[in-house]
């Protein structure tokens, strides 16, 4: 198959509306979309990315009120999240209506939604006519695709079109809240931190259920994820890095590490930098044949939960 390169929303959309799969930009990391209309499209999706089929996608909307399309009921709760934080890069999960196909929640009876603020994603969207479901645009297991170059060195051939757009501002996968229970519970870190969400939400369960897969009520939660082939080796700060002799080494982190002997190494000037810059060294170090990667945790808030929770999973072949 010839996967079509586009700049264009309305081109891109239109492979959307034929019942095609096509990667789109967003503020988060690239999507691989298909209409929810079209489920055979949806199982596409699975096959071109070897997802596995109890995985669910989350589904995307043009604008907030879309939601409605997915979800009849929008608790109080929920209402709040999305007043505040839609467009952006918040999953809510909701109880689906029927719109909503199986292929898509893997069989759930809730949903994820989310409303990018990415002005390609926004206008690619509003050129589909029904809420387009879509994963992270890699393959299953590898660091989510931040840039179309990314997009393109894994699904090259398997995809029928790539909107090609900027990189992925934030660089992390959308924070994900569960409001089809009685509490909203934080499923996944992402840009909207902990400490936003709260401020927002008068409660919000965390539980251990972001780094434990005995009751993922995230089915997503419990496959490996972000893994680059190199080995992930985690770092206190300003902690003294050794590299072996004769092991191809990388680092990336917010201070300057005291080792010598790096084959590459990246310093971010903020957490937020940090975000956006960790996929696509994880694949760089790939491509330039790294064996281990040095990566420093970053403080515990805001953004940093995010970071660090990619790392644990990087570093743990989760
Ligand atoms: P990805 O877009 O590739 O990051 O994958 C989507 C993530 O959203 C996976 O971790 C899924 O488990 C999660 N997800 C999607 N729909 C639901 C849902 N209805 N309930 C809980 N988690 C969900
Ligand atoms: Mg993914």
């Amino acid at each position: 198959m010839q996967t079509m390169v586009t700049d264009s929303p309305e081109k891109a959309a239109r492979f959307i509306n034929d019942g095609g799969i096509v990667a789109f930009p967003t503020e988060t990391v690239y999507g691989l979309g298909a209409a929810i209309c079209h489920p055979e499209a949806v199982l596409r999706i699975f096959l071109a990315k070897g997802r596995p089929p109890d995985n669910p996608l989350i589904v995307h909307v043009a604008r907030p009120e879309d939601v409605l399309k997915v979800a009849d009921h929008i608790g109080s709760d929920a209402e709040k999240l999305i007043r505040r934080f839609f467009p952006g890069p918040l999953t809510i999960v909701l109880k689906k209506n029927s719109n909503v196909p199986d292929s898509v929640t893997a069989g759930l009876d809730t949903v994820g939604v989310r409303c990018p603020s990415n002005p390609d994603a926004h206008s690619f969207l509003q050129h589909c006519r029904c809420p387009v479901a879509a994963p992270s645009a890699n393959l299953s297991g590898k660091p989510s695709s931040t840039s179309w170059r990314a997009v393109l060195e894994d699904l090259d051939g398997k995809i029928d079109c790539l909107f090609r757009g900027e990189p992925s501002a934030i660089g992390l996968e959308s924070t994900i809240v569960d409001c089809s229970g009685p509490t909203p519970r934080l499923l996944r870190t992402g840009a909207v931190s902990m400490e936003e969400l709260r401020s927002v939400v008068g409660a919000l369960e965390t539980s251990d259920c972001l780094l434990t897969d005995e009751t993922p009520r995230s089915p997503g939660l419990k496959y490996p994820h972000y893994a680059p082939a190199a080995r992930v080796v985690l770092c206190g700060s300003r902690e003294p890095v050794t590299t072996p002799p004769g092991v191809r080494a990388a680092y990336i982190g917010l201070s300057v590490p005291e080792a010598g002997g790096l084959s590459l190494s990246r310093i971010c000037r903020t957490p937020d930098e940090y975000a956006r810059m960790l996929f696509d060294f994880f694949r760089l170090c790939d491509s330039r044949r790294i064996a281990v990667i040095y990566c420093e945790l970053p403080p515990e808030e805001g953004i940093g939960r995010a970071i660090r929770d990619r790392l644990d999973r990087a570093a743990s072949g989760h």
